[in-house]
């Protein structure tokens, strides 16, 4: 009963903008593109958290628009899925990051991982930041970006690389990825 009235009280009208989550083992996998979703398709989310053995099912039944699980493992509560989620639509919401461009250029925004990123110094105990970065040729970076996102996928998680739509330029990346990796 609470938490039908809970419902109710935030959202009086609901409507097709307005989305009940219920956080649940059994829900779909919370990827990148449900944040997506979620931040495109509605303005309100409430987000319902069970405890212990759960809730009554009738929650699910009758009052969730969906259920959502963070992956395959059960928590105390659902609290710490619901802030990966608030946290995760969150930030793409304008004006939550300084760069507006940053949240497009993550991981997973396109089914790849983000290329490895560097500070200062320069030169930390020898290891130093690949020169090319340094080099303040914006379109030697980019192409040097797009290719060890490619690589770091490839290694770190190479089932992401079957979804990628890749460019002509993409494949020709991969290409000398592929040579490099036989000659060492
Ligand atoms: N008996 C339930 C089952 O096996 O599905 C587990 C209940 S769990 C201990 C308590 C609550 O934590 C759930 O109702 C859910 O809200 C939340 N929870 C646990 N694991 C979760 C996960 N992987 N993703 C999302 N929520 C989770």
């Amino acid at each position: 009963g609470p938490l039908f009235e809970a419902c109710e009280s935030v959202l009086p009208q609901k409507g097709p903008r307005d989305r009940v989550i219920f956080l649940s083992p059994a829900g779909s996998p919370f990827t990148q593109d449900k944040a997506k979703e979620l931040y495109r398709d509605y303005n309100h989310l409430v987000l319902i958290c069970g405890h212990y053995e759960g809730v009554d099912h009738r929650v699910e039944e009758y009052l969730a628009d969906e259920l959502i699980s963070i992956g395959d493992y059960v928590l105390t509560g659902g609290e710490l899925g619901a802030m990966v989620i608030s946290d995760a639509v969150a930030r793409m919401v304008p004006g939550v990051l300084g760069d507006a461009g940053s949240a497009a250029g993550d991981s997973f925004y396109e089914p790849i991982l983000e290329y490895p990123q560097y500070t200062k110094p320069v030169d930390y105990r020898g290891w130093k930041v690949p020169e090319i970065l340094v080099s303040g040729h914006h379109a030697n970076i980019a192409r040097w970006r797009r290719k060890e996102a490619l690589r770091r996928t490839l290694k770190c998680r190479p089932d992401l690389l079957a979804k990628l739509q890749m460019t002509a330029e993409d494949k020709k990346l991969m290409a000398e990825i592929a040579g490099e990796e036989e000659e060492s």
